[in-house]
C-alpha cells in the first residue's frame, strides 16, 4: 500500500513513495510542491524535513533534476506550505473515512476496537493528553500509533467536542490517514512542535 520506493533527492536514501514530498515542473516553469501528486511530467522527492529542504533548493537541487526553476519558497516556507497542505489533506481523508462508517473515536471505543483487531490505524491528536498517548502505546504495535492535528481539528471533522484519539477501521483508509499523518507528524517536528 505504501507504493513504491522513491529516493530523496537530498540525501540519496530511499523511502516508499508515500512517505516522501513530491515536486514537479509547475505551469511558471518552476519546481512546486506537488502533495497529491496530479501534476503531470517526472516527479522528484524529498524527505518531509528541513535538512533535505534546504540541499533540495540550492542550485542543482531539484530544479536543476527537473529541468527547471527552484521552488520559489524558503525552506521554511515550504515546510510550512506543506504541513498545512497535509493537515487539509487529513482533514479530508478523516471526514471520508467518518461518513464511510469507518471511524470509531474515544479510548473507551478505540480499545474495544483494537481489542477486536479492527482498527487499521490509531491516530492521537498532537495535544492529546500523555496518559491517553502512553495507555495507546501499549495496545498497539510499535511505530502504528501515529500522531496528527489537534483536539479541536479532528473534533470538528468528526462533527463532535474535542478527540484526542480515533481509529480507522477500514483498511485502505487506514494505510492513506497513516502515510498522510507520518509526513504531517514530520514536519510537525522539523518545526520545534515536537516535543512532550
Ligand atoms: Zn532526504
Amino acid at each position: 500500500m505504501a507504493g513504491p520506493q522513491r529516493t530523496c533527492h537530498a540525501c540519496r536514501r530511499s523511502f516508499p513513495q508515500g512517505e516522501l514530498l513530491r515536486f514537479a515542473c509547475g505551469p511558471q516553469g518552476r519546481a512546486v510542491l506537488d502533495l497529491r501528486g496530479r501534476l503531470p511530467g517526472r516527479g522528484v522527492y524529498l524527505c518531509p524535513r528541513l535538512a533535505c529542504l534546504r540541499r533540495g533548493l540550492k542550485p542543482k537541487g531539484i530544479g536543476g533534476a527537473l529541468g527547471c526553476g527552484a521552488p520559489e519558497d524558503s525552506p521554511e516556507g515550504l515546510r510550512d506550505r506543506a504541513q498545512v497542505g497535509l493537515s487539509r489533506m487529513l482533514q479530508e481523508a478523516i471526514g471520508h473515512a467518518h461518513r464511510a462508517g469507518a471511524v470509531v473515536y474515544g479510548a473507551d471505543r478505540v480499545a474495544a476496537t483494537l481489542d477486536h483487531g479492527e482498527a487499521g490505524c490509531v491516530v492521537a491528536a498532537a495535544d492529546a493528553a500523555k496518559r491517553t498517548r502512553s495507555d495507546l502505546a501499549e495496545r498497539v504495535a510499535p511505530g502504528s500509533l501515529m500522531t496528527a492535528l489537534s483536539k479541536a481539528e479532528l473534533g470538528e471533522v468528526l462533527g463532535t467536542a474535542e478527540v484526542g484519539v480515533f481509529a480507522i477501521t477500514h483498511p485502505r483508509l487506514a494505510e492513506r490517514i497513516r502515510m498522510l499523518a507520518l509526513r504531517w507528524n514530520c514536519l510537525r517536528e522539523e518545526n520545534g512542535d515536537g516535543q512532550g
